[in-house]
């Protein structure tokens, strides 16, 4: 059941083509701080319930990165596995022509589960604007996510997560994931020289006290598929990445990886979300009461949006690859601050000063 608060959702638009079999929606959470801005899943499961809690998720996460922006998401119901590529690229296709009359003055698409730079392609040109989707190719003036954004800002909200936990560079780091956010996390700290000791991904978790080397860790995940084949270290199984000593755990994978149940075992001084909702509210509160520091998901995975913010105003590369340290570093800065002042957990904190932005242009939750 879509849930509606004072703050939305503003406006939920349905579509369905039964001829080509499209069924797909998109909810605009909210429209406060500039036109709603979310990727498009495409999923067997995905309904209006799972994209109006995703489009409220990106009204906090846009406006605690003080982007002109609201929040939005769109879904699209298909199984990539039991279509074509060419029923895949038609069923986009028919979407964004059936939703250009809110593109872009309402809604802005960018590329989520099962939607790449590509499906981000073909969604601007059935649309008729360019600026109706973000993550196009560069051939487009585009700023794909495979430039790895998401993994830069992450790398800089652990830097001062690390600096306020008074953890030193030899701190030890685990890395959960090793695709788009858990590769360049990886490089970015291996690379200017932290101490990351484990990564993991869907085969296993790789473990080496000595620390783990970026390039070799690269070519081992490309020539064989999984990064437990680096021969040097121990391989333990993937979930047991939480029962790890390290001082730092950074999540980019899963969902739902820590559990209530977890909670007491857990070593970690400092957990980083670079994954989305990787635990719950609830959770992070037991974190915070015996005195573990965690970064939420919608302060240090920003970096995605950060960029097709970049795109959308149309510069390059260089300006998006500063912006995106620039506003992730004040950012997490801000709600460590904030948190400390208050008392609260730093998801609390990050609530507070995104919400205050959003009432204060909140045209549907103010008389
Ligand atoms: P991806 O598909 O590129 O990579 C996922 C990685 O997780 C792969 O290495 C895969 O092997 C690994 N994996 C799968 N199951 C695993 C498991 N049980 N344990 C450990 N590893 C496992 O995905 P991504 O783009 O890197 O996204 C990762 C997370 O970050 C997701 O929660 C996503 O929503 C979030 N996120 C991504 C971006 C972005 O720009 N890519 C932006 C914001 C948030």
């Amino acid at each position: 059941m879509v849930v509606y608060d004072e703050f939305g959702p503003e406006k939920i638009l349905e579509v369905y083509h039964p001829k080509v079999g499209l069924h797909g929606f998109v909810v605009i959470d909210s429209l406060a701080l500039g036109p709603g801005k979310g990727g498009i899943r495409l999923t067997p499961t995905v309904s209006i319930d799972e994209v109006s809690r995703l489009a409220r998720a990106m009204t906090w996460k846009n406006s605690l990165a003080d982007l002109p922006f609201g929040g939005a998401k769109a879904g699209i119901i298909a199984d990539p596995k039991e279509i074509t590529l060419k029923k895949k690229y038609e069923l986009i296709k028919i979407f964004a022509e059936s939703i250009k009359s809110i593109c872009p003055s309402l809604y802005i698409a960018g590329p989520d589960i099962n939607t790449t730079e590509k499906e981000m392609e073909i969604f601007a040109k059935a649309n008729g604007d360019n600026k109706s989707a973000t993550g196009k190719p560069k051939s487009m003036k585009g700023l794909p996510h495979e430039l790895g954004s998401t993994g830069l800002g992450v790398y800089h909200s652990t830097l001062i997560a690390m600096e306020h936990k008074g953890l030193s560079k030899k701190a030890s780091i685990a890395i959960e994931g090793f695709g788009n956010v858990g590769e360049f996390v990886s490089k970015y700290l291996i690379e200017n020289g932290y101490n990351v000791v484990a990564v993991s991904d869907s085969k296993g978790v790789i473990y080496n006290e000595k620390g783990l080397n970026f390039n070799k860790l690269k070519q081992i995940k490309e020539k064989t598929g999984s990064v437990i084949n680096y021969n040097e270290g121990k391989v333990i199984p993937t979930h047991e990445i939480i029962k790890l000593k390290t001082d730092v755990l950074i999540t980019a994978a899963i969902p739902d990886l820590i559990k209530i149940g977890d909670v007491n075992s857990l070593k970690f001084k400092l957990i980083v979300e670079g994954s989305n909702i990787p635990t719950t509210p609830d959770v992070e509160e037991i974190l915070h009461k015996k005195n573990v520091l965690v970064v939420p998901d919608f302060v240090a995975n920003a970096g995605g949006v950060i960029s097709s913010y970049v795109e959308y105003i149309g510069k390059d590369e260089k300006y998006m690859f500063n912006l995106v340290e620039e506003k992730i570093t004040r950012n997490t800065e801000l709600i460590l601050k904030n948190s400390e002042k208050k008392g609260c957990n730093p998801r609390d904190s990050a609530l507070e000063i995104a919400e205050k932005r959003v009432r204060k242009y909140c045209k549907v939750c103010r008389i």
